[in-house]
């Protein structure tokens, strides 16, 4: 039992929101989890799914 294992993943899952919140622009997506990402990823990090795409921003006006 580890409790601090837990807490870091709770602080990771906290920076990625924060850096959300401060405007980051995620152009990539994972389609399997809808995670999003900076930058992209060979596999998503959050579900190991091969299947992070680039995101179009062409929609936002
Ligand atoms: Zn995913």
């Amino acid at each position: 039992m580890n409790p601090f294992r837990k807490l870091g993943r709770q602080v990771e899952r906290f920076k990625s929101n924060a850096e959300e919140a401060a405007g980051e622009r995620p152009r990539y997506q994972c389609t399997e989890c809808e995670a999003r990402f900076d930058e992209a990823h060979p596999r998503c990090p959050e579900c190991d799914a091969a299947n992070v795409v680039s995101i179009d921003d062409k929609a936002e006006s």
